[in-house]
């Protein structure tokens, strides 16, 4: 019987999990069969208990339901224990095994696929979200030179960077004290740009040979993108590349092996204009 897969998301008619897996199974020679689940709200374990019961062996998670997955989880690896959020899950038997591959997603397309190692670097990171902690381990891990997070509601960010304090030369804060810092790599993890928003960062944080990450992706150049763009950054890059590799990750986990990642990226990339 071909195995059962899912993304389970509410909305979910915008996910691109279907088609990413699908190309993986096929370039893998792996027969599945992978769905999009619409997870009526307030009915996460209903839903998942549901598909569980069908034969499924995992899913991916996506919004509002990582916190859910998070709950609903017996066996919790320890980057979705620090990051607080499930964003992939394995069925085996009464067990779930839930993980969290946002963060070493992002961290392979800035290294791997971007050419960008972190070790030594300046590292800003705007956002105390989902996504910015699932990043914070694994960009320590890489011993940059300074990780500072920035967010909006100030105590999230300080928060953060204490329970951190151990890993690495983290600090957190507010925009504010961004005055006058210049960082290597900068990442917009805020939602700002799904809005078409600007977290209120200055354009002087941009060091000289800088990247600039923005981990919404196909949204072209957002007004995060652009503001860096304007203040002579030249290496632009949305989360196109994050998505593929927390994908090909979670292929791995499942199927026991690691997927090429470059023709999903090339299918789903949006120029930055
Ligand atoms: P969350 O809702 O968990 O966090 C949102 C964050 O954005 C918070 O830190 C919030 O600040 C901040 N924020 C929202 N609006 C503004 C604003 N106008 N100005 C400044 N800060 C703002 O979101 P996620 O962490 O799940 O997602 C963050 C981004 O990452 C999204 O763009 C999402 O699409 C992207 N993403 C990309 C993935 C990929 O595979 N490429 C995977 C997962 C996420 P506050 O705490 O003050 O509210």
């Amino acid at each position: 019987m071909t195995d059962k897969y899912a993304v389970i998301g509410n909305p979910i008619g915008h996910t691109k999990s279907p088609l990413i897996q699908g190309m993986f199974a096929q370039a893998t020679g792996r027969d599945i069969d992978y769905t999009a689940i619409l997870g009526p709200l307030g009915e996460f374990a209903k839903t998942v208990d549901a598909f569980r019961a069908s034969g499924g062996r995992g899913m991916n998670v996506t919004a509002p339901f990582k916190l859910d997955a998070f709950a609903y989880a017996t066996d919790l690896s320890e980057r979705a224990r620090l990051a607080g959020a499930v964003n992939a899950m394995k069925f085996e038997g009464e067990r779930v095994f839930a993980e969290n591959f946002d963060g070493v997603g992002l961290l392979r397309d800035v290294t791997h696929n971007l050419g960008c190692p972190l070790a030594g670097k300046r590292v800003l990171l705007l956002g105390a979200g989902g996504a910015a902690r699932g990043a914070l381990l694994p960009f320590l891990e890489q011993k940059p030179a300074q990780l500072v997070i920035a967010n909006r509601t100030v105590d999230k960010a300080q928060a953060l960077a204490s329970e951190l304090a151990g890993h690495g030369p983290v600090s957190g804060g507010g925009y504010a004290e961004l005055a006058g810092q210049q960082f290597d790599v900068v990442f917009n993890a805020t939602s700002a740009s799904l809005r078409a928003e600007l977290p209120p960062v200055p354009a002087t944080v941009f060091a000289e040979g800088c990247l600039a990450y923005e981990l919404a992706y196909g949204k072209g150049l957002t007004p995060f993108l652009r503001l860096a763009q304007n203040a002579g950054v030249r290496r632009l890059a949305d989360g196109v590349g994050m998505l593929a590799e927390q994908a090909a990750e979670a292929f791995a986990w499942w199927r026991g092996v690691r997927p090429d990642t470059r023709a999903v990226i090339s299918h789903l990339t949006v120029p930055l204009v």
